[in-house]
């Protein structure tokens, strides 16, 4: 039983481009109710249900209480733009960093479409910029935006720092809905793959 129908997005998304494995670690922004951790749990094997596989960590972070779920750590009301969420974060990893940064997070919707967009894509900037403090090389993010017109700016931002970047709008999402996905693989922190001239 998932606290949240968006575990479907997660489910669907992870089945068709592998995200999560046994043994990985992972932050999950914007964790609230938790149904993303229920599946990262899962899928990380962090309670160790699968003996036989590797046993993997789930830190869930938000503005908002999460109710306590085996297998993940939460850390409830914390802005994730925060400095000292992120010294929080550093210190809940078991591992130096994570392998999998996931973000679901939406700020509050003003109903001012370009408006809500624009808080959002910033939120994203904000968390890739987080990422070199806590994400491993060759890591991956999974970030929900807003269409609109300035998801060029993050998408530019994404594939300077990661080899591969797709962009994926899970049929579980509703058609009307505005909400996408970028999916960002082999993260190689601040440096810039050179092209051959
Ligand atoms: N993935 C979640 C699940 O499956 O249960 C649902 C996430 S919900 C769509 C978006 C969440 O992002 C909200 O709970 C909100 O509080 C959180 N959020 C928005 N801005 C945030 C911020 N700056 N820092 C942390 N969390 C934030």
């Amino acid at each position: 039983n998932y606290r949240c129908r968006s575990a479907f997005k997660l489910l669907e998304i992870d089945d068709k481009h592998k995200v999560l494995r046994p043994g990985l670690s992972v932050i999950d922004c914007g964790a609230a109710p938790g149904a993303w951790s229920q599946v990262a749990v899962q899928r990380v094997n962090a309670l160790g249900t699968d003996p036989n596989a590797p046993v993997g960590f789930v830190l869930g972070v938000d503005l908002l209480h999460i109710s306590p779920l085996e297998g993940a750590v939460f850390l409830p009301n914390a802005d994730i733009t925060d400095p000292v969420t992120l010294k929080k974060i550093q210190e809940l990893l078991p591992t130096e960093r994570a392998d999998v940064i996931l973000s679901d997070m939406a700020p509050n919707a003003t109903g001012i479409r370009e408006l809500d967009h624009q808080k959002l894509i910033n939120l994203c900037l904000t968390l890739l910029d987080l990422s070199q403090s806590i994400l491993r090389p060759r890591g991956i993010i999974l970030c929900k935006f807003w269409d609109g017109r300035e998801a060029h700016l993050l998408q530019n931002r994404l594939m300077e720092h990661f080899q591969d970047v797709r962009t994926i709008k899970p049929q579980s999402s509703r058609k009307e809905s505005a909400e996408i996905y970028y999916l960002a693989k082999l993260y190689n922190h601040g440096v810039k793959h050179q092209k051959h001239r």
